[in-house]
């Protein structure tokens, strides 16, 4: 949304796959793409030439940041600004000059290629920003896409033991975390998450905990910190609207933990997540539960917003159906 939360016209879909209609000379030059080419878009449109941008962290950079007026990003953008096309429910959408696209792999389909940046979010925050890998125990609190994409890319990094939790609502995506990769799912309203590490890992404790759960703060925040192992990293990708009440501090201090906040996607994580769809090593069609025409938009949004509850994980619309 705009700083101002001003609803204003747009072309929502902010996660895009195309094939390349129409080129010009300097684009094809400048992108080494030609017509026919299959690409997964980002959705952010990087200025290019700030620090962020300079040293590789352009989805921080300003001029992309969708909660600032006057900024560029697919999929938020007004439709005022010309040439209107920025969002992927649509047939056809432009390529700005300031466009971050990959080529999709061959033997790659657009539905799979199309989760390309909620599971590059997975491998930002599982692998790059969180260090899963063999020998670790991870923790994923929260079985929502984001979640999913974490323990996907956790299992794709190596981590000896994924636990994810979630509610005994969520129990159709707990149950796809366990084909994604997870080796134990933990319904944290049954069991409290700290007593469920304490079982699984004999006291032990995890290595790493990635917050992805819309779950309430103190409790979220203080169980993933207490099932930590000394020097554990704890990520939160999710914001919390709300201030942490009796949050014991000192914890981070006797465990030397490591508590961060992490967001979005880098280039790297991106082709990862490409890597892994044309290794086809797991099934991320489990992922990809629902596939709708551009008539039946309002209903794939509804979905995914959890309106109507129909087990929605991922949702593509294909414009030209
Ligand atoms: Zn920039």
């Amino acid at each position: 949304m705009y700083a101002d939360d001003k609803i204003v016209p747009r072309i929502l879909g902010h996660e895009n796959v195309g094939t390349i209609e129409k080129i010009g000379d300097i684009a094809k030059q400048r992108w080494g793409l030609n017509v026919g080419d299959m690409v997964a878009l980002e959705e952010y449109l990087p200025c290019g030439h700030c620090i962020d941008c300079r040293s590789g962290e352009y989805r921080s950079c300003l001029e992309t940041d969708s909660k600032r007026a006057g900024s560029l990003r697919y999929g938020s953008t007004s439709t005022t600004v010309e040439p209107a096309l920025w969002g992927g429910y649509s047939q056809f959408q432009y390529l700005h000059p300031r466009s971050v696209f990959h080529r999709v792999p061959e033997g790659v389909s657009p539905r799979i290629a199309s989760m390309c940046l909620p599971i590059g979010n997975g491998f930002q925050w599982a692998y790059l920003d969180g260090g899963a890998g063999p020998g670790q125990t991870v923790v994923v609190q929260g079985p929502g896409q984001q979640g999913l994409a974490c323990v996907i890319a956790a299992k794709a990094a190596g981590a000896s033991t994924i636990i994810c939790t979630g509610l005994t609502r969520d129990a159709h995506r707990l149950e796809a975390a366990k084909r994604l990769g997870a080796d134990h799912i933990v319904m944290v309203d049954q069991e409290p998450l700290t007593d469920a590490v304490e079982r699984i890992t004999k006291g032990a404790g995890v290595d790493l905990v990635i917050d992805v759960s819309s779950g309430g703060a103190s409790e979220v925040i203080g169980g993933a910190l207490k099932a930590l192992k000394k020097r554990g990293k704890l990520l939160t990708a999710a914001y919390k609207k709300k201030p942490l009440n009796d949050f014991d501090m000192d914890i981070i201090i006797t465990k030397q933990a490591t508590f961060r906040g992490v967001r979005g996607h880098s280039y790297k994580s991106v082709e990862l997540a490409l890597d892994l769809m044309a290794r086809k090593t797991i099934d991320l069609s489990v992922m990809s539960t629902h596939h709708f025409g551009l008539d039946k938009v309002d209903h794939a949004l509804q979905l995914v917003g959890g309106k109507i509850d129909d087990g929605a994980i991922h949702v593509t619309v294909t414009p030209w159906n």
